[in-house]
């Protein structure tokens, strides 16, 4: 539902395309989406695969599965983003403000803490993997306020109920098998390098990039936008010219006002 009401270039949103006749569906799950091209074998079901690490593999276990089936009007239009590459490119811009990260951890029950370990050992930044309650979170913000009281970075694990240190190797290797990493537009970072998903070239049938033969619009920075420095921790989101006015949860201008989970929304729904 969140997606439906994110703008693209020129300010229209699925939502937008819906109302003017195309056929969009919400599906709870990429198999939905599968089941869905069963059902219309006429018609070709393109599911849009957005999220991190975390969904990832479980659309490739879907792509997996549309092999195993033959369903041959199904594909995927791959705009995954991961995690680590993202965390470098914050940490190589001079701008960023950033002293600790408090890493996710729905991402990190997939990923283990080792694909953080750059953060500790090359740029000297704690990490701490944490849950989604309100004791989770203080105990990693704890952790962190120690490790910079310390000044001794490490990445570690504070969720461990749900995250094993070595991640989820299975989910792993079905994400390699199906996907590769590829450049990336973030909004209001920009291009970061191989920070995305792409299909891999032997699964290009299942590929919408190249079924479809679409091509990624060029998207200007909106003007006012300041997603750019919330992620960096240069400003706090009420500091957005655009937050509460523009840019609501109802009519989100930038990522971070989309999910219950974005900074800009959690500040928006604290503030009301
Ligand atoms: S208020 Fe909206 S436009 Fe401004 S930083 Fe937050 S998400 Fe981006």
């Amino acid at each position: 539902g969140d997606l439906l009401r994110v703008p693209g270039p020129g300010g229209r949103s699925l939502k937008h395309a819906q109302a003017q006749g195309a056929r969009v569906e919400i599906v709870y799950s990429p198999l939905d989406a599968l089941s869905l091209a069963a059902a219309n074998p006429g018609h070709t079901v393109v599911f849009l695969g957005i999220g991190f690490e975390t969904t990832a593999p479980t659309v490739a276990a879907t792509l997996l599965m549309a092999r195993q089936r033959h369903i041959e009007n199904f594909c995927v239009l791959s705009l995954h983003k991961l995690v680590p590459p993202a965390l470098r490119a914050l940490l190589d811009d001079a701008a960023c403000a950033v002293e600790a990260f408090l890493l996710p951890g729905h991402v990190s029950t997939i990923l283990g803490l080792r694909p953080y370990g750059f953060l500790a050992s090359e740029y000297h930044v704690p990490g701490v993997v944490g849950g989604f309650e309100p004791a989770d979170i203080l105990l990693a913000l704890c952790l962190m306020a120690e490790q910079l009281r310390d000044k001794a970075p490490a990445v570690v694990n504070a969720y461990p109920r749900a995250v094993a240190d070595q991640g989820n190797p299975r989910a792993r290797a079905l994400l390699e098998q199906f996907f590769q990493p590829a450049d990336a537009l973030w909004r209001g970072l920009g291009r970061i390098p191989q920070s995305g998903l792409a299909l891999r070239p032997e699964y290009a049938d299942l590929d919408a990039m190249t079924r479809l033969d679409l091509r990624l619009p060029q998207v200007p920075p909106l003007p006012a936008c300041r997603c750019g420095d919330v992620l960096k921790g240069r400003i706090a989101p009420p500091d957005c010219p655009l937050f509460g006015k523009k840019c609501t949860p109802a009519t989100p201008v930038g990522p971070c006002m989309v999910s219950t989970e974005g900074s800009c929304a959690a500040y928006f729904k604290y503030a009301e």
